[in-house]
């Protein structure tokens, strides 16, 4: 159930609650949970180990789908101010081949409020600014949750907080998902090396036209260069292929963290993968800044379901984590968070509330995990830009009927 009115006042229509929710995890989906409860009354604190909201980069733009995260948004109170902070021209795609021949290219109409793009910092700080100060705990990493009764006590490195609902929201490597399920994510066989390109209209005119305002892919061989535009004035750059996940060791490459320790090292390694790929495409590689991370993608089986167990669920990655060929990731786990809030709003009590989100939660996510995984099987194949460049025509679709569905509604 998502209370989706922007102007409707849960609290009007709230079990009265003394439930303490715990939500681990300050990311898309525990703050948009964490905001719709607190917007209908219930006590809700967020353990976050990130030292603060600015305390590491948030990574790339995220597009906000209409049925999906932007209802989400409205259901916490946000999507007016989401519709002011995103880039609807963000939505722009363009597919090339390995030469560089454009396949197929979108352009958005200056209406079109389907997908709208928005930086992943910049959706932080709407969320976070949505919530009492102090409802996040920065710096608090959870270490161990143990059964109390009817409650659940989180250990943290600085203490215990007890609650009636834990909810994991922790992303792929959850400390909650062992309570109720003995899943773990597996490897998909692709990394992605993530590259940025700072002040790309001064700095590198010819890749800020080549990438356009919104997205551009590239794929064949089983490589592919997918580029998006940030609202910052730089790139971001994904050069992702098929490999075993200890190639960095293999090519001579160390890592601190995600991070590679030898940007030109790591440069060459990706120009002699993409070796004969189109020059305008492998400027990309030459045009980034030092700091290149890597991130091989990683997906929990599908389906991935557990028992309904009192006072403990899982919410986005934690429960779904698939590659991001779904488009859905930060989507879904907002829609997650808003209808975990939703159902816990309508009562009667905290067990059904849980047991009504997981039925609807686990064929959704299904759904969402079989599509990114057949995304990435056809982008990473021999002829991955016709794959993509079919995609974008179903997306049209997709994004013409969701439109049409919202001018009626
Ligand atoms: C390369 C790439 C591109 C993507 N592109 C898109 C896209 O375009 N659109 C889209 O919708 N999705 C995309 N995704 C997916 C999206 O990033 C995720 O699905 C989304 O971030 C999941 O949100 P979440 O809130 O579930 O988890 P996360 O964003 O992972 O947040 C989890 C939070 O929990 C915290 N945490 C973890 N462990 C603990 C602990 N023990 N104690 C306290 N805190 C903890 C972390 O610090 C983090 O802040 C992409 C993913 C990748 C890898």
């Amino acid at each position: 159930m998502l209370v989706a009115d922007e102007n409707h006042d849960p609290r009007e229509a709230a079990m009265t609650t003394t439930t303490h929710v715990a939500v681990v995890g300050a990311g898309p989906g525990g703050l948009t949970l964490a905001a719709a409860l607190q917007r209908g009354g219930v006590t809700v604190t967020v353990l976050e180990r990130d030292d603060g909201p600015h305390s590491r980069d948030q990574g790339g733009t995220l597009d906000m789908k209409k049925g999906s995260g932007q209802d989400a948004l409205a259901a916490a109170g946000l999507l007016d101010a989401f519709l002011w902070h995103c880039r609807p021209e963000g939505q722009d795609q363009r597919v090339l081949d390995r030469d560089g021949t454009v396949l197929a290219e979108e352009i958005t109409a200056p209406d079109d409020m389907a997908n709208p793009e928005i930086d992943r910092g910049v959706l932080r700080s709407l969320l976070l600014d949505a919530l009492e100060p102090g409802t996040v705990r920065w710096g608090t990493t959870v270490r161990e949750i143990r059964r109390d009764g009817d409650r659940h006590v989180l250990e943290t490195g600085g203490g215990s907080v007890t609650a009636d609902l834990v909810v994991g929201a922790d992303g792929a490597w959850s400390v909650v998902r062992p309570l109720l399920s003995a899943a773990r994510p597996e490897y998909s066989g692709v990394t992605f090396v993530e590259l940025r390109i700072s002040c790309v209209d001064t700095a590198h005119p010819a890749v800020s036209a080549l990438v356009g305002r919104g997205g551009m892919f590239s794929a064949a061989d089983a490589k592919g260069l997918v580029a998006q535009r940030q609202g910052d004035g730089s790139v971001r750059v994904y050069a992702g292929f098929r490999d075993a996940l200890d190639w960095p060791v293999a090519a001579g490459l160390s890592l601190t963290g995600a991070r590679f320790d030898d940007a030109v090292a790591v440069r060459a390694e990706l120009r002699r993968r993409f070796d004969g790929w189109a020059p305008a495409l492998t400027a990309m590689i030459d045009a980034c800044d030092d700091a290149v991370y890597c991130r091989p993608l990683y997906a929990l089986p599908v389906p991935h379901t557990w028992p309904s167990t009192p006072g403990v669920t899982l919410v986005g990655d934690a429960a779904h984590v698939m590659s991001p060929f779904s488009g859905e990731g930060a989507n879904s786990a907002m829609l997650d968070g808003a209808e975990l809030a939703g159902e816990i709003l309508a009562g009667p009590d905290v067990a059904t509330a849980v047991l009504r989100y997981e039925r609807t939660m686990f064929p959704r996510a299904t759904v969402n995990a079989l599509g990114a995984a057949e995304g990435l099987d056809g982008f990473f194949s021999a002829d991955g830009s016709a794959h993509a460049a079919r995609r974008r025509e179903e997306m049209i679709a997709e994004h013409s009927r969701r439109n049409a569905a919202a001018q009626c509604t």
